[in-house]
């Protein structure tokens, strides 16, 4: 086996991390200013973006231990059957580059997920070594993430939540059935237990904390999951199904969704194409309806598109709140000086903010088109939903072309565009 320096080891896992949402990162072009003797590249992997538990962004190193994988999950490009470059850090290693990176300023944490090589307790001990020693070693107050593993044994859970800001674990797929046939190693009812576990765990510790402050955490940040879309033939209804009963039964922070990506040497198992990203975009659209508006999954997907084989998905082409008011057109319009929040919020084009800002507002002064226009930045999409003290939209909900010219206009591409 070649011996990697700490550099090479960087590239190979940090570029092996990327296909994880789970800590949302951004993207950008590749650009580098190697050939030209600049500053800058945006060619490297290893440090996203993410949101701390009180909303804070914040910068992290995000990589695996190893991309060694004793699994052979057939949609992971680090499966045991792949053909890739591997690399392993060590716990020291990994504390070292973080401690460096830390005091460079690049990151303020570390994102840790790793293939899982020899057990799952003897990687899941490597992962919580790591956070040890940043933690009791070396006192480091940054944030830490830590992918952890399910049939790890429950007592290094636990030991991976005292050091960890947050936790997660990737359900990957949305039903057991696509886990049985797409992941062998793994099991949806395991996978759900441990979840359960922690968000038991995490419940317990916020309660001790708030009979005494020197209770222990464990993973403040509460714990969160990846779904890949597109990687097997479950529709939008069954993914938003499969999210409400994780929010609901495991007591689950955040799904992440990430559209799947082709990986070299498929399985024939797998679709050949990526799905369009703008269904990743409409099934974080719809979670948002699920978590904050009020809205139940059988609402979103009532009346939603069918394709051939009898799936249901959301529409591509328009957002799911305004799906769903299309389709529910006897609901509105609905009096913007008298209706409860639960209506304001089915409103399309109106946010939580904005319903907030509206019901302080109206309490004041029956409210008028132009005070919306100031409260909320979409006023456009709402006209035909709504009845101001000024403004009533008459016949347009009843118009047949509404959907037509409330979709966006397709744009021409610019082949010679900036
Ligand atoms: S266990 Fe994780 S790293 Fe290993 S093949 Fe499955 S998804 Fe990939």
């Amino acid at each position: 086996m070649p011996v990697l320096t700490r550099a090479e080891k960087l590239e190979i896992l940090a570029d092996a991390a990327k296909y994880d949402a789970s800590c949302a990162s951004s993207g950008s072009v590749k650009r580098s200013s190697l050939a030209s003797g600049g500053i800058g590249s945006t060619t490297g992997m290893g440090i996203c973006h993410s949101y701390a538990p009180d909303g804070r962004c914040i910068s992290l190193l995000k990589i695996l231990m190893t991309n060694y994988c004793m699994f052979d999950c057939l949609y992971c490009i680090n499966r045991s059957s792949s053909n890739v470059r591997r690399a392993a850090f060590t716990a020291q290693e990994i504390v070292d580059l973080t401690l460096d990176f830390y005091k460079r300023n690049y990151i303020e944490g570390l994102f840790l997920s790793s293939g899982i090589i020899r057990s799952p307790d003897y990687t899941m001990e490597q992962i919580v070594e790591v956070a040890r020693l940043l933690r009791v070693e070396n006192k480091f107050g940054g944030y830490i993430h830590l992918k952890t593993i399910p049939e790890a044994d429950p007592d290094l859970l636990t030991r991976a939540g005292r050091y960890a800001d947050r936790l997660s674990i990737n359900i990957e797929l949305p039903s057991d059935d696509s886990i049985d046939r797409l992941a062998p190693e793994k099991s949806g009812p395991h996978i759900r237990k441990t979840m359960g576990t922690l968000g038991r765990r995490i419940s317990e510790a916020r309660a001790e904390r708030k009979t005494s402050r020197k209770a222990p955490l464990f993973s403040p940040g509460g714990h969160s999951t990846q779904m890949i879309i597109g990687a097997d033939n479950s529709d939008d209804g069954k993914i938003l199904g499969t999210s409400t009963s994780l929010y609901k039964g495991v007591g689950l922070k955040r799904v992440y969704y990430s559209a799947f990506s082709p990986i070299p040497d498929a399985s024939s198992q797998l679709p050949p194409a990526a799905p369009p990203l703008v269904r990743e975009h409409r099934l974080y659209q719809a979670d948002w309806l699920l978590r904050f508006y009020g809205f139940g999954v059988d609402e979103i997907m009532t009346g939603a598109k069918v394709d051939e084989a009898g799936r249901r998905h959301l529409d591509l082409a328009i957002d799911p709140k305004l799906a769903w008011a299309l389709r529910n057109r006897e609901h509105f319009p609905i009096d913007i000086n008298r209706a409860d929040k639960a209506m304001l919020l089915r409103v399309p084009g109106l946010g939580v903010r904005g319903v907030l800002a509206i019901l302080k507002a109206r309490r004041f002064a029956s409210l008028k088109l132009t005070d919306i226009e100031t409260l909320c930045r979409n006023v456009s999409k709402m006209l035909p939903f709504i009845v101001t003290r000024d403004w009533t939209p008459g016949s347009r909900l009843d118009d047949a072309n509404l959907y037509a010219r409330l979709a966006p206009q397709p744009t021409q591409l610019n082949l010679f565009g900036a």
